[in-house]
């Protein structure tokens, strides 16, 4: 399966009409939401959704896996493995300013997310890992 494309909020917004390509030329960067820490650290990934918001986010796995949005239960619809699991290095490098670090208070946990930095004005999110609701500055 290939990534799943999750639509770009923002995106810088250009639109050039003269220099535009026809066709399949995509002005937006896509954009994929990440919580978990950094992809080459040896931890396993999937992507996930969130059953009530219908968005979809890469996470580490973990027996239990709690919606960063809601911190109810996601639904893991596949594990990244290689080669995308590549991608998902190369996402994390390009993206690597928009991540920051979030420390769970309830399970102590540490991780990085482009969550808040992608979806302006949720600042209310939930610890992937215990459901736990997350405090941000
Ligand atoms: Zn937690």
């Amino acid at each position: 399966m290939s990534m799943k494309l999750i639509l770009g909020f923002g995106g810088g917004g250009g639109y050039y009409p003269y220099t535009q390509k026809p066709a399949d030329y995509q002005p937006y960067r896509p954009v994929y939401l990440f919580r978990g820490p950094p992809p080459d650290a040896g931890f396993s990934y999937g992507l996930f959704e969130d059953p009530d918001l219908n968005r979809q986010y890469y996470a580490d796995m973990g027996l239990e896996i709690f919606s960063p949005f809601t911190g109810k239960p996601a639904n893991l619809l596949y594990e990244v493995e290689p080669p995308e699991d590549r991608k998902l290095v190369e996402l994390y490098e390009d993206q690597e300013t928009d991540m920051e670090l979030v420390k769970c208070p309830h399970c102590s946990s540490d991780y990085r997310q482009n969550i808040r930095h992608h979806m302006k004005g949720r600042d209310q999110l939930f610890c992937h890992r215990c459901g736990g609701k997350l405090q941000f500055k």
